[in-house]
């Protein structure tokens, strides 16, 4: 094949996934160009019609590491050392995700991050082109067209492959399944978000805890808040597209400043901008996108969002995006053949892919309506005493996804077993007081073999 000489790649969207891919690829010998649709953020400031900031988790620093960008994003991210809690009518509560400050998350922004990541791409010697966005592509003359939204001209370039970085709306997969489909599904859920923010205290300090993902669970709903390095907050609240309260029956300001002194009253005052941002920012849609192949032979592949877009309650989407860009390059590093490494980092990643969207799915209720629940919190209280016992056997659902880099499908299917587990044996009890620790010994040992990578 003629990527043995060349060794070119052609990437598509340098958000998250797109700038990452570049640093690796780039230290590895490949001549990378990058066509982005926006503007150059470090220009003229972030467009970004989405999420603020974002957990930053174990998968995703691994791979900054690979890069040799860890350090960087580090200096701008936010401990978050657990979930605060915030019922309806009690005082919030810390729930720690791990068993220490060495198993946290980060909170990092968004912008911070991507510029971060594009910085060094250009200093490892990708080559990136604002102001391009992808419009049609001949994949048997290898010829792409890109779009200047400011003038509308079009540029037109040849490639040898196409790689897709172009997230959740892909342009690269929509040209790729009009030349041979791909079996694409979308499933949009019946929730939306809304941002909204809340500033720093008049010393520049948190106003509220700094170090915690803040979540007002209310059952059908939730609203949640991630902590940014400037003292400000990012507040998501998801509410349901239908029915009472929705994005249909909530419409201006005023009645979304109903909606939070009823449901969130300790964080209304929080938020003094609410009813203005309500009404200036239109809810973002969420949804789980299927695609049964990834790839069309060696002229194109896609990865992160553009593969397997998922909703974001698992805080796993950059995440898993960034996983993928290592498996690609190791995929690439394997074989010499395009066709051959986009296969083969198709199979190597396409059922964690699908177990992390069904995890985020699954996560969405517990967030929103199990956190606070009795039953869930002694499960939670059985869990960690399980883990103490017997941490290479019994690990966490929150551990494996998010402090270890146990494939996904792995977690899914170990967390089915130990939720069972769980259940059975807190059933009809108040506390562990009455447990019998040696059927679960027993028990554990059976249903459980050794986990690579626990500790
Ligand atoms: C509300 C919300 C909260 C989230 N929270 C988290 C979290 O806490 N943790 C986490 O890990 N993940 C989270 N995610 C998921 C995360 O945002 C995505 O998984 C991640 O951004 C995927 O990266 P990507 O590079 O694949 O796509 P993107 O980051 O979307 O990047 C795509 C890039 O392609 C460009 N582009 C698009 N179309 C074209 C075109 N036609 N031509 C050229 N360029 C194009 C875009 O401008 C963009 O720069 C969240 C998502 C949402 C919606």
């Amino acid at each position: 094949m003629d990527n043995t000489q060349t060794r070119s790649l052609t990437l598509i969207g340098a958000g998250l996934a797109g700038s990452l891919l570049a640093i690796l690829l780039s230290q590895r010998g490949w001549r990378i160009t990058v066509y982005e649709r926006r503007g150059d953020p470090r220009i003229k400031g972030y467009e970004s019609g989405r999420s603020i900031n974002l957990a930053l988790a174990e998968r995703g620093r691994h791979a900054l590491r690979a890069a040799g960008a860890e350090a960087a994003v580090m200096a701008q991210a936010v401990m978050m050392r657990g979930r605060m809690v915030h019922p309806l009518d009690a005082p919030p509560q810390l729930q720690r995700y791990g068993r220490d400050d060495s198993e946290v998350i980060w909170s990092i922004h968004r912008a911070d991050l991507n510029i971060t990541l594009l910085e060094l791409a250009e200093r490892a010697g990708a080559r990136i082109h604002f102001h391009r966005r992808l419009h049609t592509v001949d994949f048997e003359a290898r010829y792409a067209r890109f779009i200047d939204d400011r003038d509308d001209q079009p540029h037109d370039i040849h490639f040898d492959s196409l790689v897709g970085t172009d997230g959740a709306g892909s342009a690269l997969r929509a040209a790729m399944n009009r030349k041979s489909p791909l079996g694409e599904r979308i499933e949009f859920l019946d929730h939306s978000y809304k941002e909204l923010e809340i500033p720093p205290a008049a010393d520049g300090g948190f106003r509220i805890e700094g170090n915690a993902l803040h979540i007002w669970p209310r059952g059908r709903y939730m609203c949640i808040a991630l902590p940014n390095a400037g003292g400000t907050f990012t507040v998501t609240l998801f509410l349901p597209n239908e029915g009472r309260p929705s994005f249909a029956s909530v419409n201006t300001g005023a009645e979304a400043r109903a909606l939070f002194a009823k449901d969130f009253p300790d964080a209304l005052p929080l938020i003094p901008h609410l009813q203005q941002d309500w009404e200036a920012h239109p809810p973002g849609l969420l949804g789980t996108l299927y695609l049964d192949r990834w790839h069309l032979g060696g002229r194109a592949v896609v990865l992160g969002d553009a593969a397997h877009a998922m909703v974001p309650f698992h805080g796993q989407g950059m995440n898993c995006a960034f996983e993928d860009c290592v498996a690609l390059a190791d995929a690439l590093d394997a074989h010499p053949d395009l066709a051959a490494a986009y296969a083969a980092f198709q199979a190597g990643r396409q059922q964690d892919a699908a177990a992390i969207q069904q995890m985020a799915l699954e996560n969405y209720l517990e967030m929103r309506d199990r956190v606070d629940d009795a039953n869930f919190l002694l499960q939670r209280q059985l869990e960690q005493a399980l883990q103490a016992r017997w941490p290479t056997r019994f690990v966490p659902h929150y551990t494996m996804v998010t402090f270890l880099r146990t494939p996904y499908a792995i977690a899914l299917a170990r967390s089915a077993v130990q939720r069972t587990i769980l259940v059975e044996a807190t059933r009809g009890r108040h506390d562990l007081s009455a447990i019998d620790w040696t059927a679960l010994e027993r028990i554990v040992h059976e249903r459980l073999p050794v986990l690579a990578g626990a500790h």
